[in-house]
């Protein structure tokens, strides 16, 4: 077992090494690399699709107009950002919005498993095609998943799976406004009912040795989060 502090400590080094990632082309034209903000301990994962303009010159994901939807639906539900985590499938823009590749998912996508192993969270919305097909490792696309849940194992952690219509598709189109406001609503209900079943992870038996005493730190004494985590 991990504690919350120490898997806070954990997510912190990844992001550490996603800020200088050079795995896929795109770190050629970004400005920032914008690992996701929110709660370390959420129960909560929202994944997107990848930054746009505002969002890689903030550093931090769904600041645009989608974001503003998103603080809305969450309002709605009693949540802000601060109890949830955001992300998204990519952690740097692709050149003008273009939709990502496969090979920038494929290079991309240990960062995210690496968050969900780290976040622990119960319920993980995809939002839209891409992050949907990417955890359920399949085409089948938004349109006929939004709303539907299922029980999926991520990185080591087994979650509810939940996709949603990605917020800036509901933007324009009030039909998908009202599907999406439905589906989110059930966000509770889903969370209510806990973690599902983990999977048994069987770790190597270790040599005994003397026990090393690691004094805790008191919280005060913990370090700062870095400044793109700010609500961590
Ligand atoms: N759309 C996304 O998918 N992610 C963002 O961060 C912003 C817009």
């Amino acid at each position: 077992m991990t504690s919350v502090a120490e898997r806070r400590e954990q997510l912190k080094a990844v992001y550490e090494e996603a800020r200088g990632c050079i795995r896929c082309p795109l770190h050629q034209t970004r400005t920032t690399v914008v690992f996701g903000a929110g709660n370390a301990d959420a129960d909560v994962m929202f994944i997107g699709e990848a930054p746009g303009a505002n969002e890689d010159r903030m550093g931090l994901p769904f600041v645009g107009q989608a974001g503003k939807l998103l603080d809305k639906l969450l309002a709605e539900i009693g949540m802000e950002r601060g109890d949830v985590f955001i992300a998204n499938t990519l952690k740097c823009r692709p050149p003008d919005n273009r939709d990502p590749h496969p090979n920038e998912i494929e290079a991309c996508q240990d960062y995210l498993r690496r968050q969900v192993d780290l976040i622990e969270p119960i319920v993980i919305c995809t939002l839209g095609n891409f992050s949907t097909k990417l955890l359920r490792a399949d085409t089948t696309g938004i349109s006929r998943l939004h709303g539907h849940e299922e029980i999926r194992v991520i990185g080591s952690r087994a979650v509810r799976l939940y996709p949603l219509y990605h917020p800036a598709a509901a933007l324009y189109t009030p039909s998908t406004l009202e599907t999406l406001r439905g589906d989110f609503h059930r966000i509770p209900d889903l969370l209510a009912l806990g973690p599902p079943e983990q999977p048994v992870i069987f770790e190597p038996v270790p040599e005994i040795e003397e026990p090393v005493l690691v004094p805790e730190q008191p919280p005060e004494l913990v370090g700062e989060p870095a400044a793109q985590l700010g609500l961590f």
